[in-house]
C-alpha cells in the first residue's frame, strides 16, 4: 500500500489501532517510512495492562511527537455516569473472570472494541466524514504470520486493512523496523489477568509484579466458579504460584483476541 493509494480516496480517514506491542509499533514505523500519516491512533485501555505496556505507550508518545504523527488517544470503558469502569472491577463486582476464561471473547469486544467505536462515534471530524459519505480506514497490525486472523470487517462506516500483510512484513521484519527506529522492543501486551497468559508468563509476572498476581488471584478467589477452575480454565493461577507442580499450557486453547505480541 502506497501513500498515493491510501490518500487518493479523499473519502477516507486513516486510523491505527495501537495494541501496545511489537506489531502495531512496527506498523506505525512502516507508515512513517512510507510517508503515510494516520489521522488517529487509538489504544483501548482495559485498566489491566502490564506496567511495561504503559511505559511503552509513554515512549511511543515521544516518538510520535518527534515524527509529527498524532498522539495516541487512550480510550476506556465508562459506566453510565461517565466514570471509568475497568475489566478488573467488572469481574470483581460480578464475581466472575474475564470471558476468555469461559471460552468467549466478549471482554475484548466490550473493553477494547466498544470504547474505540465510541470514540469515533463521538468525534466531530468522523461524524462529518460519515455524513459526507466517507469511511474510516482502520489499520490493523497483523504480520504475514498472522494472516489467519484476517477477517472482512468492512462495513458502511469502516474499511479494515492490514498494511503489514500487504508489505510482506514478517515478525522478524517488525523487530527490525523497531530497531531501525531506535525504539525499545516492547514486551507482549495483554491484561495482567488474561486467561491466555502462559505458565511461564504467569511465573515471570509473579517475579516482576507480585502485586498484580495478588490482584489476579484475588479475582479468582472472588469468582463463583462452576465451569472452570480459575484463570487457567482447568487450573487456578493460585495453584501455579503456590507450588512447583507441573502444569501445562495444553488446557489453554483460546488465543487472546487482543494479542499484540
Ligand atoms: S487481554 Fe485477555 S482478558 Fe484482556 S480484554 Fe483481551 S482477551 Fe480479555
Amino acid at each position: 500500500m502506497k501513500r498515493s493509494e491510501m490518500k487518493s480516496d479523499l473519502r477516507q480517514l486513516l486510523s491505527v489501532s495501537f495494541g501496545g506491542g511489537t506489531n502495531s509499533t512496527a506498523m506505525l514505523i512502516g507508515l512513517w517510512e512510507r510517508g503515510i500519516r494516520p489521522d488517529f491512533i487509538t489504544f483501548a485501555d482495559t485498566g489491566g495492562e502490564k506496567p511495561h505496556t504503559y511505559k511503552h505507550i509513554e515512549d511511543m508518545q515521544k516518538w510520535l511527537k518527534k515524527v509529527s504523527f498524532p498522539e495516541i488517544v487512550i480510550v476506556k470503558k465508562v459506566d453510565k455516569n461517565g466514570h471509568v469502569y475497568t475489566l478488573e472491577q467488572d469481574c470483581m463486582d460480578h464475581n466472575k473472570l474475564p470471558s476468555l476464561a469461559y471460552g468467549f471473547k466478549q471482554c475484548s469486544q466490550k473493553y477494547k472494541g466498544q470504547p474505540q467505536d465510541k470514540f469515533f462515534n463521538n468525534n466531530d471530524l468522523c461524524k462529518a466524514h460519515w455524513k459526507s459519505g466517507g469511511k474510516i480506514t482502520k489499520m490493523i497490525g497483523y504480520d504475514t504470520g498472522e494472516s489467519h486472523r484476517i477477517k472482512d470487517y468492512n462495513c458502511n462506516k469502516y474499511n479494515v486493512v492490514y498494511p503489514m500483510v500487504e508489505w510482506g512484513w514478517s515478525r522478524e521484519d517488525c523487530i527490525e523496523a523497531i530497531d531501525r527506529a531506535g525504539l525499545p522492543q516492547p514486551s507482549k501486551s495483554s491484561c495482567f489477568f488474561c486467561p491466555a497468559n502462559k505458565i511461564a508468563e504467569i511465573k515471570e509476572m509473579n517475579a516482576l509484579y507480585p502485586e498484580l498476581i495478588e490482584r489476579a488471584t484475588a479475582m479468582e478467589r472472588n469468582a463463583q466458579l462452576t465451569q472452570v477452575k480459575g484463570l487457567g480454565r482447568n487450573f487456578a493461577w493460585e495453584s501455579v504460584i503456590a507450588t512447583d507442580d507441573m502444569f501445562t499450557d495444553s488446557y489453554i486453547q483460546l488465543a487472546c483476541g487482543c494479542y499484540d505480541g
